[in-house]
């Protein structure tokens, strides 16, 4: 029987070359500020798929940036962005095929998060280039040290790019997952110092520090505190032996909320408490409080979010819409005015030694990006 079926050009995924690219990155070490030897190979790809490469440096790393002219005119131009750093070293790595699985013997994180999305991308362009595919101007944007705190992402030269809409994959869980908002972030510090004194000869004239911080964390509001909110104490250092009250401690915390106003009630309600009880407990307390980052939201009827669903919808991909708990790159983006979704990359247990990611998993996402590019060649209007 003769096989008629036509082959759309733009779902020409090489499922072999798209693994060989993702284990090629995954074998190479790249925890934050260690971007340098993953950079060289990822040039030489870009290079190779007729992109003009930039790096960006700043204080301790540096971006890549690639950009590829389109052939067709009057079409957005898009900027799709992964992160070349890992939580954490993969020294050693060895990685497993199993099962249509990809992961480790246990010993190191994946680093999927967030390989799987540079190895998609460059799936993606492979595709364009070998298919000689029309689409509009592309944007590739690799950021380090986003595990730090998004610092890459905030060092970005935003005049040098000119896309407007961003697509970070850089999400966890199911392909159709996209992230429509992200809570801002905000980190504090309290310093408590009471009075040193020592603990069996003369313990009256001392004023514990640590007794003082017990008050306060056991009273400032913390966990979810509303379903837009979470607050968190995360460290607490002070004391310096067993037989001295002790003088000096450190609290630090963060909050985080996709809600302006709820942000600053708890706020204030933590700092407030935690001042109160400072006086109540005849230590003085100093808190110091900085953003990481702010947050956005894009609604559901936004125009790019209607393309990427019926994106999805065309790869029989189920559309999840979600509002997450963590910040992206794309906070930052965002911020800057480039519309920035983030997308799954197929990601499983980022931050884990149980990472893992499926294979069709990868193909999908590749799938999904030129969908978006070909949906954008055809839209005129975005
Ligand atoms: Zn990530």
């Amino acid at each position: 029987m003769k096989d008629n079926t036509i082959v759309d050009p733009w779902r020409c995924i090489n499922p072999a070359r798209l693994m060989d690219i993702f284990i090629e990155l995954v074998q190479i070490d790249s925890p934050s500020y260690n971007e340098r030897e993953i950079a060289s190979r990822l040039t030489k790809h870009l290079i190779e798929l007729g992109l003009s490469v930039e790096f960006q440096q700043y204080g301790k790393s540096f971006n890549l940036i690639g950009r590829k002219h389109g052939k067709l005119r009057g079409v957005a131009p898009v900027m799709l962005s992964s992160h070349m750093d890992t939580v954490e070293s993969t020294k050693g790595l060895k990685s497993i095929r199993e099962g249509g699985v990809v992961k480790t013997d246990g010993g190191t994180i994946l680093g999927a998060d967030d390989k799987s999305g540079i190895a998609e991308i460059l799936e993606a362009l492979y595709v364009l280039k070998e298919q000689g595919l029309p689409h509009g101007d592309i944007e590739v944007v690799l950021t380090s040290a986003e595990e730090r705190g998004l610092i890459g992402a905030q060092n970005l030269n935003f005049d040098s790019l000119k896309s407007r809409i961003a697509l970070v994959l850089d999400c966890s869980g199911g392909i159709g997952r996209v992230v429509l908002a992200a809570p801002t972030h905000d980190i504090y510090e309290m310093h408590i110092t009471g009075r040193a004194a020592h603990a069996g000869i003369e313990p009256e004239r001392g004023t514990s520090a640590i007794k003082a911080a017990a008050n306060i964390i056991a009273a400032v509001p913390d966990g979810r505190i509303d379903p837009n909110t979470t607050a968190n104490i995360g460290t607490i250092q002070g004391g310096t032996a067993t037989n001295i009250v002790p003088k000096e401690v450190t609290i630090t915390g963060e909050i985080r909320s996709h809600d302006a106003d709820a942000m600053q009630r708890t706020k204030n309600a933590i700092f407030d408490t935690a001042r109160r009880l400072a006086k109540k407990n005849q230590v003085k307390i100093e808190i110091r409080e900085n953003r990481q980052y702010h947050g956005f939201h894009i609604s559901e009827a936004d125009e790019f979010v209607g393309l990427i669903k019926n994106v999805c919808e065309d790869l029989l991909i189920t559309p999840e819409f979600i509002s997450y708990g963590g910040g992206s790159d794309a906070n930052i983006y965002n911020r800057n005015g480039i519309k920035s979704l983030v997308i799954s990359s197929g990601m499983q247990m980022p931050h884990t030694t149980d990472e893992y990611i499926k294979e069709e998993d990868l193909s999908k996402a590749a799938l999904m990006l030129l969908g978006i590019i070909k949906a954008l060649a055809a839209d005129s209007k975005m």
